[in-house]
């Protein structure tokens, strides 16, 4: 067995807010006098049933977090703390997802809260060997003239490397908002070059995907996993070559499924869907991405080969520039190459990774 955290992936849906360190809310939460609910303090993973009172309890808590960034220098350690986090756990390149808009008001707007995010990503690729590029996410509960804002913002500093926007999305809950309405700020995203990566087909089915296909052209869908729920689509999806943010820690956290098994992986990877492994939310699920790459092996009976395919997928359904992607492609198969060290536990794996494979 391989050493997942050694697995070269690319890491195409995390929050902002969502990435924190525990510890590090309750130094921010400290600092600003904010007063925590518990819940977030106490390690204990978020299950909630999957109707409207379970994603009120989850966005209160979300909110509650929020309401902690206050400065430039919150931000600044928000984005270096998810490099260092994911760095650590193999990740090669990761395109961390932000709404500015909670932040502007302690930073001076927008514009300024976007800049000092790609400041932060462009220190933190320097600092940990991540490349870490950003999208920027418009909210359901927001305007879609809001949207249209942030999208013209976005498409500023449109790039592919490390501290340039890379996409477009839409969070929230998948249930508010009219998805047509958004399709304006698409436009404006898609026009500069911008990847559209909206939410869909997590909270709600089929037929809510079908929308978001229709009217948001997505690239990749946050999560999409319910789409697996009706055939033709799904292998539409796979023919249009739409990847999915699977977040199998998020899916049970938000009870969509009762246990990670349920969580429908493999029938998606088999339908020949592009699936790219994320976390989501560590702070509210305690499941980091490492953790999901670790269940497709223990829950899911995924073999090294296998693993290396979610990773492959990762790294392209990235945005990263063709040289960077080549170079981890290259960096997966090498992985996979090595002599297999032997039955063994991941930490058994951790252990020994600093002496030469044996044989
Ligand atoms: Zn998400």
């Amino acid at each position: 067995m391989r050493d997942l955290a050694k697995l070269p992936k690319a890491h195409l849906h995390l929050h902002f807010t969502g990435s924190m360190r525990v510890p590090t809310l309750r130094d921010m939460a400290v600092g600003h006098g904010v007063r925590l609910p518990g819940a977030l303090l106490d390690g204990d993973p978020l299950r909630v049933p999957a109707d409207e009172r379970g994603w009120f309890r989850f966005q209160r808590l979300y909110d509650a977090a929020r309401a902690c960034v206050r400065s430039e220098a919150d931000m600044r350690r928000l984005v270096d703390e998810a490099a260092a986090d994911d760095a650590a756990e193999g990740s090669r390149r990761l395109e961390i997802q932000v709404d500015p808009t909670s932040y502007a008001p302690f930073v001076g707007g927008i514009t300024p809260a976007v800049e000092i995010v790609l400041d932060a990503a462009r220190a933190a690729s320097a600092a940990h060997g991540v490349e870490v590029a950003v999208v920027v996410a418009a909210s359901r509960m927001r305007h879609p003239l809001d949207a249209r804002t942030l999208a013209r913002l976005a498409a500023r500093y449109a790039g592919e490397g490390p501290g340039e926007v890379v996409g477009f999305g839409l969070s929230n809950d998948e249930r508010r908002g009219d998805t047509a309405e958004f399709a304006a700020a698409f436009r404006i995203a898609r026009r500069a070059g911008l990847a559209s990566v909206p939410h869909g087909g997590e909270l709600l089915g089929p037929s809510h995907v079908r929308d978001v296909v229709d009217a948001l052209h997505p690239d990749r869908l946050g999560h999409g996993v319910r789409a697996g729920e009706d055939r033709a689509l799904l292998a539409e999806l796979v023919e249009r070559e739409v990847a999915l943010e699977v977040c199998p820690a998020s899916n049970v956290g938000l009870g969509v499924y009762a246990d990670t098994s349920q969580v429908p992986l493999r029938p998606l990877v088999e339908a020949g869907a592009s699936v790219a492994l994320g976390a989501d939310d560590p702070l509210l699920f305690s499941s980091r991405l490492l953790d999901q790459y670790v269940a497709a092996r223990e829950v899911h009976g995924f073999t090294d080969a296998e693993l290396a395919d979610l990773a492959r997928s990762s790294v392209r359904a990235s945005r990263a520039s063709e040289g960077t992607r080549r170079r981890l492609l290259a960096d997966v198969d090498a992985w996979l190459a090595d002599p297999d060290p032997g039955p063994g536990t991941g930490a058994d794996a951790l252990s020994s990774a600093s002496h030469p494979p044996a044989g």
